[in-house]
């Protein structure tokens, strides 16, 4: 099997790292069927920071079979929640032992400041296994009133093998929204991270072993979508599939799941999420949020605000405002501690960032501000702000996935509302009011699966996240996150004699 060893020395996180990349099934590394490997890329500046053995079709097979043996053998129904709690809560604790560590590989796979990828994704990973550990002996089916004669309860059980295939943005805080309540659950996993940014999933391998988990119950293997997604998607041994990322991708995912074994699908895909922000909005507040919305991670976010709507009364100031901020963040080296914005996370994302850039100058929109590549090597985007649009652009409908927002001005309540909605997406959305009757009231009629008053962006372990219309099925985080990864069972018994 491949292995990884680099020795960090920065500012943020000086010491070495060594450790195993290959296709991790049933406990142990090794390499993929057909002995291939995939580039893994620094985005600062192109070059082939790594290699990880290439998973296949064939590797998924064998996961399966890993998954299933330590189903049915250890775990599933066999651990006590209190001991899948055990491992869950060790795991949290090592991943914090080790935290440094993540985050910079994080930051040097994703091209990600390392500061955020340690105060964002790692931390938050954290605490979404450790919020799942306390669920794992919580789970609780309901006895439930007929007559007298009988008693009808349900039972909230494991689906058995479930396939988890999650995207580059936030990888490990991806991994840890799929992993957390799976296996608090009793599920086993196969679990797929992006060909892009491998290397935190595959060092949590070498933690879950530490942590105790039996050989079997979590399967990572590194592989493109179109062969080991693919294969995940129409296995008929993936009892139920949880995937992030691109609506295109999550279609793809539901037909495959459809033409198979109609495993239980649940999907977290793109976002438009609209930043609402009215005459009346501390001025302050609403620009420093506003920018973090749309420049935060580079700008790939879900559930980035990248649809700005402000209204007329203050439009030019907070143009204005919003302008200098985004002026003053810091582009620069991941590890530097001042650095806000990194790259893109690789050559074709920056491509595409570029091409709808292109796309909005031609579409007759105002480049406000940026615009442009930053730098000479890897791939950097300046922040860059489009006015002057209209509701049928591309830049206005479509997800973008860079730092390019839209400014567009609006009247009313009714007007932004009317807008705001005009969307296929529904993951999002954010208010800048201090008129809590008026957030209220927009809060409720915005179509999507998170709102924010006075702020964005917020994520929290005890919180579900989702989307509305094709911005996803099923909920993850918090306790909700639960249903995505348990079937009910209904128990009639019969306690007279009567039929
Ligand atoms: P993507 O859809 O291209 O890829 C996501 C994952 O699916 C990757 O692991 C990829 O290898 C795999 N994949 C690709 N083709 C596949 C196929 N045919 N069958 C099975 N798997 C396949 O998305 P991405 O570019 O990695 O991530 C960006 C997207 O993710 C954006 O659209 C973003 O909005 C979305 N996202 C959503 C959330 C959320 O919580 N809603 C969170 C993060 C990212």
């Amino acid at each position: 099997s491949t292995t990884f060893k680099y020795e960090f020395d920065t500012e943020a996180f000086r010491g070495k790292v060594s450790f195993p990349t290959g296709v991790f099934i049933d406990g142990q590394f090794s390499a993929g069927s057909e002995g291939k490997t995939i580039d893994i890329v620094d985005p600062t500046n192109g070059q082939v920071l790594t290699t990880v053995a290439e998973g296949t079709a064939a590797d998924v097979d064998r996961a399966v079979v890993a998954a299933k043996c330590a189903y049915d053998s250890v775990w599933g129904l066999k651990t006590p929640g209190s001991q899948r709690g055990v491992f869950l809560a060790r795991l949290a604790d090592l991943m914090e032992a080790h935290i440094d560590e993540l985050s910079a590989l994080e930051a040097l796979d994703a091209g990600k400041p390392f500061l955020w990828a340690k105060n964002f994704d790692v931390t938050k990973a954290i605490a979404t296994i450790r919020y799942y550990a306390g669920w794992a002996d919580k789970m609780h089916g309901k006895v439930i009133e007929t007559t007298e004669d009988k008693l009808a309860y349900t039972r909230h059980e494991p689906f058995g093998v479930v396939g988890q295939i999650i995207p580059w943005n936030v990888p490990l805080l991806m991994m840890s929204w799929k992993l957390g309540p799976a296996l608090a659950t009793g599920n086993a996993v196969v679990l797929k991270p992006s060909e892009v940014t491998p290397l935190t999933a595959l060092r949590m391998c070498s933690l879950m072993n530490e942590a105790g988990f039996p050989p079997g119950t979590a399967n990572i293997v590194v592989g493109y979508g179109n062969t080991v997604g693919q294969a995940m998607s129409e296995h008929m041994g993936i009892d139920k599939i949880a995937f992030t990322g691109s609506t295109l991708v999550g279609r793809k995912i539901m037909e495959a799941a459809a033409k198979s074994n109609l495993k239980n699908v649940t999907l977290e895909l793109g976002g438009k999420s609209p930043n609402i922000i009215f005459d009346d909005a501390d001025l302050a507040v609403a620009v420093k949020w506003t920018s973090h919305g749309i420049f935060w991670n580079q700008g790939q976010a879900c559930c980035a605000g990248t649809r700005i709507f402000v209204q007329e009364g203050i439009y030019f100031q907070f143009l204005k405002a919003f302008t200098e901020k985004a002026k003053s963040l810091k582009l620069g080296p991941t590890f530097e501690l001042e650095t806000y914005q990194g790259p893109l996370v690789s050559d074709i994302q920056f491509k595409r960032v570029m091409s709808y850039i292109e796309c909005g100058k031609q579409e007759g929109a105002t480049v406000h501000l940026g615009g442009e590549r930053h730098g000479e090597a890897g791939y950097w985007v300046q922040p860059t702000i489009f006015t002057d649009t209209t509701p049928d652009m591309r830049i206005v409908r479509e997800e973008i996935f860079g730092p390019v927002g839209v400014v567009i001005k609006f009247k009313d309540e009714d007007d932004v509302l009317r807008q705001a909605n005009d969307t296929l997406y529904g993951l999002a959305a954010a208010v800048f009011t201090p008129d809590v009757s008026r957030a209220l009231r927009v809060a409720h009629q915005l179509q999507a699966g998170t709102v924010w008053v006075n702020c964005i962006m917020m994520v929290h372990s005890n919180v579900p996240f989702g989307g509305y219309k094709q911005s996803g099925i099923g909920r993850e985080e918090g306790e909700y996150a639960l249903d995505n990864y348990t079937n009910v069972k209904a128990v009639h018994v019969n306690l007279g004699h009567t039929i």
